[in-house]
C-alpha cells in the first residue's frame, strides 16, 4: 500500500534555493543541506519545520556564512531546503547564500574545510601553536582540540587550549577565511566562558586585505599575531612563548603639504612587526584584546603631537592646545599662554630630534629648536634632557656645536652661568602620558 504521506520515506533535497551549509545547533556539526536532507526521514523534517519557525528559538540552526537562523521550506516538488528565516539581516551580513549562483567551487571546498576543521595548512598552524605554548611554562599544558563544555552554552572544540597564570586562554588557526559570523559568534562565546580567544595566522594578508582580517586586525587594536617554523623554535629556545606580529601603529609624519617652510606634523600609521613574548601582551578577555598598545590612545597622542606643532608655527590658536592639554590631564583651571608655549616647543624639541628634522619652525637645523627650549623656556630644559635620554635619542650623533656642552652644564647643574631653574612640575604628568616607557 502506498501512503499519500509516508513519514519514514527519506526527504530529498531542493537543486537551488538552498541555504547550502547550515550548523546544526546541538553537535555544532556543519551540514551540507543536500547530503542531509536525504539522511532524514520526512516525518522528522516536518516535525523540526515548526521549531525552527518560533521566534526565539532556543536552538536555531543557522546559516553557517552569516550565522543567522534558518528555517526550513518545502518545494512544490516535494523537495526541502533551508532559507534564512529574515533575508534582510542576512543580506546586511554579506551572506554568500543569498545569490543562489554566486558560489564557485573554491568557495564550496573553503567552507567544506571550515566545517571540517582539517587541511594541511591548518593542522601544521595548530602544531606551531602548540610548541609555542608547551615551550613556556607560565602556560598550562595546551590541551588541542579538546572539547570545551559549558553548563548551559553548547560547547566548542578550540584548536588550542590553555590558561595563563590560571586565566583561560584559546588560540584559533586563521589559515583561510573563516566567516565573519563564525568569528564572531566564537568571540561571543568565549567571552561570555570569561576566556580570551586569539586568532592566529600563519601568513601575513596580501595586499588584498579580506574583510575579515581587516575585522579581527581592526577589533585587536591594528594588531595580529602569526607563527611559522622559526618562531616556534625561538620559543622552545627561549623557554617562553613567543609569536610573530604585524602592527600599524598611529605615528606623526612630517606633513608634506607644508609649503610655507614651516614643518609641521601630520596622523599617519606605521608597519611594525617583529617577535613579540606573550608575556609582553595586555590581555583583556571583555575586550577580547591581546595587544601591545592601545590604538586609541596612540591615536590620541598623535593628534596632541599634531597640534603642539601647528601651534608652534602659528598655524592654530594657542588656546586650542591649552584645552587640549587640560582634557589629557583634566585640569579645570586654565593654563597661562607662555606655559602652553614652552610646552609646544618642548614638544617640537622632542620630535625634532626623534626626527632629525626642524618641527614647527622655519629654523633649517633641528638642533635650533632644541636651542629654542633651553634658551627660552629654561624651565622645561630639564624635561628635554631626560626625555630624549628616556627615548635613548642622541642629538650628539648628528651635530655637535653649543648642544653637548649644554647638557654637560646641564648634568653639572649649571645654566648660562648660573644654576637652573626647578623644571616645570605641571609637565610631568603630561610628558609621562605623551611619552610612555
Ligand atoms: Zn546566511
Amino acid at each position: 500500500m502506498t501512503l499519500a504521506f509516508d513519514p519514514n520515506r527519506p526527504a530529498t533535497a531542493t537543486n537551488d534555493l538552498q541555504v547550502e551549509y547550515v550548523r546544526h545547533p546541538i553537535s555544532g556539526k556543519v551540514l551540507e543541506s543536500r547530503r542531509w536532507f536525504p539522511t532524514q526521514a520526512e516525518g522528522q523534517l516536518h516535525a523540526l519545520r515548526p521549531s525552527l519557525r518560533q521566534s526565539g528559538a532556543a536552538q536555531p540552526f543557522t546559516c553557517f556564512s552569516c550565522g543567522h537562523p534558518v528555517i526550513l521550506k518545502k518545494h512544490a516538488h516535494g523537495g526541502h531546503y533551508f532559507a534564512h528565516k529574515d533575508k534582510t539581516a542576512a543580506r546586511q551580513a554579506n551572506c554568500v547564500f543569498l545569490e543562489k549562483s554566486s558560489l564557485s567551487l573554491e568557495d564550496i571546498d573553503r567552507l567544506r574545510y571550515q566545517g571540517q576543521r582539517e587541511g594541511p595548512r591548518h593542522r601544521q598552524t595548530k602544531e606551531w601553536i602548540r610548541r609555542i605554548v608547551a615551550a613556556d611554562a607560565r602556560f598550562s599544558k595546551p590541551e588541542v582540540e579538546t572539547i570545551w563544555r559549558t553548563f548551559d552554552d553548547g560547547w566548542r572544540k578550540p584548536d588550542v587550549a590553555t590558561s595563563w597564570h590560571g586565566f583561560p586562554v584559546v588560540f584559533e588557526a586563521q589559515v583561510s577565511n573563516t566567516y565573519p559570523a563564525i568569528v564572531a559568534e566564537r568571540t561571543d562565546f568565549y567571552r561570555r566562558q570569561g576566556a580570551l580567544l586569539i586568532w592566529i595566522f600563519d601568513q601575513l594578508p596580501d595586499q588584498h586585505w579580506r574583510t575579515l582580517h581587516a575585522d579581527i586586525f581592526c577589533a585587536n587594536h591594528q594588531q595580529l599575531f602569526l607563527v611559522d617554523e622559526a618562531c616556534a623554535c625561538a620559543a622552545e629556545e627561549n623557554g617562553s612563548a613567543i609569536f610573530r606580529s604585524y602592527r600599524l601603529r598611529p605615528e606623526v609624519v612630517v606633513d608634506p603639504a607644508s609649503g610655507d617652510g614651516y614643518t609641521c606634523l601630520t596622523a599617519a600609521h606605521v608597519e611594525e612587526q617583529g617577535l613579540v613574548e606573550f608575556s609582553q601582551l595586555q590581555l583583556d578577555a571583555s575586550a577580547q584584546t591581546a595587544k601591545q598598545f592601545d590604538v586609541n590612545d596612540e591615536q590620541r597622542r598623535v593628534m596632541h603631537k599634531v597640534l603642539c606643532s601647528r601651534v608652534q608655527a602659528s598655524k592654530t590658536n594657542w588656546q586650542e592646545l591649552e584645552v587640549d592639554i587640560r582634557n589629557i590631564i583634566q585640569r579645570k583651571a586654565s593654563i597661562p599662554y607662555a606655559t602652553v608655549m614652552s610646552w609646544a616647543s618642548l614638544v617640537c624639541a622632542i620630535e625634532s630630534a626623534r626626527f632629525w628634522q626642524p618641527i614647527g619652525t622655519r629654523y633649517s637645523n633641528p638642533v635650533s629648536v632644541l636651542n629654542l627650549v633651553h634658551d627660552s623656556s629654561p624651565t622645561f630644559f630639564a624635561h628635554l634632557v631626560h626625555t630624549l635620554q628616556r627615548l635613548h635619542v642622541d642629538p650628539t650623533e648628528h651635530h655637535g656645536g653649543a648642544w653637548p656642552k649644554r647638557v654637560a652644564d646641564f648634568h653639572a647643574g649649571r645654566y648660562k652661568g648660573g644654576s637652573l631653574p626647578e623644571p616645570h612640575e605641571g609637565s610631568i604628568a603630561l610628558l609621562a602620558w605623551l611619552y610612555p616607557n
